[in-house]
């Protein structure tokens, strides 16, 4: 799945029609920014793949792409192993997975690798470089070595197509140089694709990334709250350049109190209707349904 950045998916998406799958609301993690905390959810956290397969049956000639999201969706890997079967059986469809890879994964290495050998896109929640710090964020435990682990991923499955997400939050980031650190540190254990985001719907550990990089950037609603960023020249560690993609996620005035509208925001709501691609988008839930105001 080719990524495109410089864009807002609020606006028009940047992949093409899509379907994502809320799989579960189940996580083993408990991170305090977690949006799923005070998601009530559809009155189960286990998926009905059958009621989900019939929806997608449905729907699959309307869109490209599936992504299948959480929580965590591999806490219920037998059921996501059947999803993402009949997804490569019975369509053509690219699938993207997000995962914070949890210690089911490493257990069930095998299937966690079949699994992700059908998935055009894996993006990997890292948090942190530090395996202490990265458990502290999530509050859980891991029982592997989370570094190590994801160099057998990379391995595997080939770096082209798997993102690293880093969330940029208080207190574990403090300066550009906590940021630069990570993310080289990151790209020599073999990730080229590599995302910094900022934390929305959390003010308390949100960090205004350009802030802290000491880097000017237009605003993230009137210009495009995902940008490629390039000018990564100085970025070195251990005397080792950053060799990758990076990218930066923001979150703009609507997600964060942190964030206010400018004038070109106003510009841009009062115009938008004119100038917006329509595109087809929907989320569906763990039980099946497409909730009738997200299509
Ligand atoms: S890993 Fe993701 S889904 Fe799980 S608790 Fe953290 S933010 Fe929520």
């Amino acid at each position: 799945m080719k990524i495109r950045y410089g864009v807002n998916t609020c606006d028009h998406n940047p992949n093409g029609n899509e379907i994502l799958i809320h799989f579960t609301k189940a996580c083993p993690n408990k991170c305090s920014f977690c949006i799923d905390k005070t998601n009530v959810g559809v009155n189960t956290k286990k998926p009905d793949i059958d009621a989900i397969i019939k929806t997608l049956n449905i729907y699959k000639d309307k869109v490209k792409n599936i992504s299948i999201s959480g929580g965590e969706p591999f806490v219920f890997i037998d059921e996501l192993e059947t999803l993402v079967n009949w997804i490569k059986e019975n369509t053509s469809l690219n699938i993207l997975i997000f995962t914070s890879v949890p210690n089911i994964c490493y257990d069930k290495k095998e299937q966690f690798f079949n699994i992700l050998d059908k998935c055009d896109s894996i993006q990997i929640s890292l948090q942190h470089y530090s395996e202490v710090i990265s458990d502290r964020i999530r509050n859980s435990k891991t029982i592997f070595f989370r570094n190590d682990f994801y160099k057998e991923i990379i391995k595997h499955c080939g770096s082209e197509k798997i993102i690293g997400s880093i969330n940029i939050i208080k207190p574990y980031f403090k300066t550009k140089y906590d940021i630069i650190r990570n993310v080289c540190l990151f790209n020599q254990l073999g990730f080229k694709n590599i995302k910094i985001c900022e934390m929305f719907d959390a003010d308390d550990v949100y960090i205004d990334i350009p802030k802290m990089l000491k880097i000017k950037m237009n605003n993230p609603f009137s210009w495009g709250c995902k940008t490629e960023y390039t000018n990564t020249y100085d970025w070195v560690y251990n005397g080792k350049p950053f060799d990758g993609h990076l990218y930066i996620k923001r979150s703009c005035f609507y997600r964060t109190n942190h964030q206010k509208a400018n004038i070109w925001d106003f510009i841009k709501m009062c115009t938008r209707w004119m100038f917006a691609k329509k595109y087809f988008f929907a989320v569906l839930h763990e039980n099946g349904e497409i909730a009738p105001y997200w299509i």
